[in-house]
C-alpha cells in the first residue's frame, strides 16, 4: 500500500490554533534545529525475527521527527519557538507543515526541499515500547550554510535545542552559534569534544549513556561519568523512573509521576522540548527537569509522538 493512499490514516495533532505568542521585536525563546519526519506506525504483538513475517495493525501516520517533536512539545506549553529544518516536496511534507503550523510552531526557517520528507518506520509492541528505523530524506540536507544564514537568529535565542537526526557537522555548527545549547545526543554517535563542551545540558537516556560510557553503573554514577566527558551539565532520563541531573555542584534525582503507559514514542523529545523551554524561561536545571518529567509522563498516556504531547492544563491531571 502506498503511504500516500487515501486508505492510510494520517493523524494530525488536535487542531488547537491558539494565538501565537509572537512579538517580532522579541528574540525567540527557543529555536529547535532538527528533523521533521512522518512516523509510520504499526502495532505488533511481537516483532519479527530476521527472515520472519508477522501481521500487525493498520498503518497510521503521525507527525514526528525529533526536531519537530521538541518544537511541538514546547509550543503546546506556550513557547515562542521556531523550527529550523527541511521537509520534502511530497504529501508527507505538506502534512507535517500543516501539523506544525496548527500547533503554533514558527515555520519561517522550515525549508521545502526537492526530495523525500524524512520517514520513521515504527513498531509499537504490546507493552507500549517502540523500535524505530529512520529514513532521513531531506533532513540529511540540512547544512552548515543553513546555520550560517540563521546565525543572528540562533545567537539571539535564549536556548537552541539540538538532536542528531540531522548531519553532525550541521549540529556542531549550530552549537557554536548558540548562546545556550540543549543537546539530546540521540541517535547515539561519537561527537566532537567542542560540541560536548557546549552542552548545558547534554540529555541522554540510559541506553545512550551506556553506549557513550561503555560501562554500566547506577544512574547517578552514569550521570556523573557523563559529566566528566566535558558537558556543562547532564540530564539522564530513566523512563518510568524519571531523570537524574548532574552538575558541577552535585547530582539530583528527579522521580516521574506514575502513569498508565500506552505508547512511549517521542517521550524523550517531549521531555527535552519541555526542558529547553523551562530553561529559556529561567528555571534552574533541577527545576526544569522536574517540570519536564511531568511532560514526558503525560506523553506516554496516549499514542503517537506529537499527538500525545500535553498542553499546560493537561499536566494538572498528573
Ligand atoms: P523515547 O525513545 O521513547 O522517546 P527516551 O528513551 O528517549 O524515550 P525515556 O527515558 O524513556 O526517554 O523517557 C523520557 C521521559 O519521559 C522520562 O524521563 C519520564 O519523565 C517520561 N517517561 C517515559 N516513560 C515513562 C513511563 N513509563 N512512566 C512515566 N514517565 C515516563
Amino acid at each position: 500500500m502506498s503511504v500516500h493512499s487515501d486508505d492510510v490514516e494520517r493523524v494530525p495533532p488536535e487542531d488547537v490554533h491558539r494565538p501565537r505568542p509572537d512579538d517580532p521585536a522579541e528574540p525567540y525563546e527557543m529555536i529547535v534545529v532538527g528533523s521533521v519526519n512522518a512516523d509510520l506506525v504499526v502495532r505488533v504483538d511481537r516483532r519479527p525475527r530476521p527472515g520472519e513475517t508477522v501481521i500487525g495493525s493498520d498503518l497510521v501516520i503521525y507527525p514526528g521527527g525529533k526536531g519537530a517533536n521538541q518544537a511541538v512539545a514546547a509550543a503546546r506549553l506556550g513557547a515562542r519557538v521556531a523550527l529550523l529544518g527541511r521537509v520534502g516536496s511530497d504529501g508527507n511534507g505538506d502534512f507535517l507543515r500543516k501539523a506544525l503550523d496548527g500547533d503554533g510552531v514558527d515555520l519561517s526557517r522550515l525549508t521545502e526541499t526537492p526530495g523525500p520528507t524524512g520517514v520513521a518506520l515504527i513498531t509499537v509492541g504490546a507493552d507500549g515500547d517502540n523500535s524505530i528505523i529512520v529514513s532521513p530524506g531531506v533532513n540529511a540536507l540540512l547544512s552548515e550554510d543553513d546555520i550560517a544564514a540563521a546565525a543572528d537568529l540562533l545567537a539571539s535565542a535564549r536556548v537552541v535545542s539540538l538532536q542528531l537526526e540531522s548531519p553532525l557537522a550541521t549540529v556542531a555548527a549550530a552549537a557554536r552559534t548558540a548562546a545556550r545549547v540543549v543537546f539530546n545526543l540521540s541517535p547515539p554517535a561519537v561527537v566532537p569534544d567542542d560540541l560536548l563542551a557546549a552542552c548545558d545540558p547534554l540529555v541522554v537516556n540510559e541506553h545512550e549513556a551506556a553506549l557513550l560510557l561503555g560501562e554500566h553503573g547506577t544512574p547517578r554514577q552514569q550521570a556523573t561519568a557523563l559529566l566528566a566527558l566535558g558537558p556543562r551539565s547532564v540530564v539522564l532520563t530513566l523512563g518510568a523512573d524519571g531523570a537524574v541531573v548532574a552538575e558541577p555542584g552535585g547530582v539530583t534525582t528527579v522521580p516521574s509521576p506514575a502513569v498508565d503507559v500506552v505508547d512511549t514514542t517521542g517521550a524523550g523529545d517531549a521531555f527535552t522540548g519541555a526542558l529547553a523551554w523551562r530553561l529559556a524561561r529561567g528555571d534552574d536545571l533541577a527545576g526544569a527537569t522536574a517540570f519536564a518529567v511531568r511532560v514526558g509522563a503525560a506523553s506516554v498516556r496516549n499514542p503517537g509522538a506529537q499527538n500525545s504531547y500535553p498542553h499546560l492544563e493537561d499536566l494538572e491531571t498528573l
